[in-house]
């Protein structure tokens, strides 16, 4: 594949859901910071307390600690081929330090915004549930599980609830996202190099429009 894709959307756009599936069929690495982020609940150092509290907020973790941790995890062998970033870059600085890492890596960058209209957002965030085993995402609304509460392949385990998922911090998550992120769609654009797929409509409708635009070959 060769290049880095790079997935832009609001919080509960289906960013995480679509990355996974690209992962699950295609073989492509899926790295998602605010999955790393959310691991480093087991550890008890203080920079693990320090993010837990950001992240709870709705705030973004320094651009620094996000980068390390992005360009360590990279440096692995199953990235040597590409691979796609879900929730990262999500600030300028965050921006200018992937096209570091990409030149040094010998990727090139493609970003994709993955929209969904600002309505639907608040009630795809407040009905999320994820399984504490495989992280497998549900929706309330729009994707119960089969058993209430329970992962269709984990049933042993309750869904989980973000903590980030309550009223408050998705107000915040989503401002952060207008303020800081949503301009990265213009400079990619800008550069030529931003794809576009509309986040509403059926999974797998959407995850075939995906497909397409990551394992074209020439980005038009
Ligand atoms: P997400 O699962 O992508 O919605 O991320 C959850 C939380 O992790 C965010 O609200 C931030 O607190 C933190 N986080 C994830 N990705 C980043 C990033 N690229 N930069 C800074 N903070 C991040």
């Amino acid at each position: 594949m060769n290049k880095i894709v790079v997935l832009i959307g609001a919080p509960g756009a289906g960013k995480g859901t679509q990355a996974r599936l690209l992962e699950e069929r295609k073989g492509i690495p899926q790295i998602s910071t605010g999955d790393m982020f959310r691991e480093m609940k087991t550890l008890d150092t203080p920079l693990a307390r320090e993010v837990q509290e950001i992240m709870r907020s709705g705030k973004l973790v320094p651009d620094e600690v996000t980068y390390r941790m992005v360009k360590d995890r990279t440096s692995r062998d199953d990235c040597r081929g590409g691979y796609i970033l879900d929730g990262y870059p999500r600030t300028a600085v965050q921006a200018e330090q992937l096209e570091g890492l990409a030149t040094e890596q010998g990727f090139e960058i493609l970003a994709i915004e993955v929209d969904v209209p600002r309505e639907e957002l608040m009630r795809r965030l407040t009905g999320r549930r994820s399984c504490p085993v495989c992280g497998e995402i549900y929706n309330i609304y729009s994707k119960p599980p089969k058993v209430e509460g329970r992962c269709d392949l984990h049933p042993e385990a309750e869904l989980a609830h973000r903590a980030d998922d309550n009223e408050e911090s998705v107000g915040t998550r989503l401002a952060t996202y207008d303020e800081q992120t949503k301009p990265l769609i213009d400079y990619y654009a800008n550069s030529g190099r931003l794809s576009k797929v509309s986040g509403t409509g059926s999974l797998e409708d959407i995850y075939a429009e995906l497909e397409k635009l990551v394992l074209r070959r020439i980005i038009n």
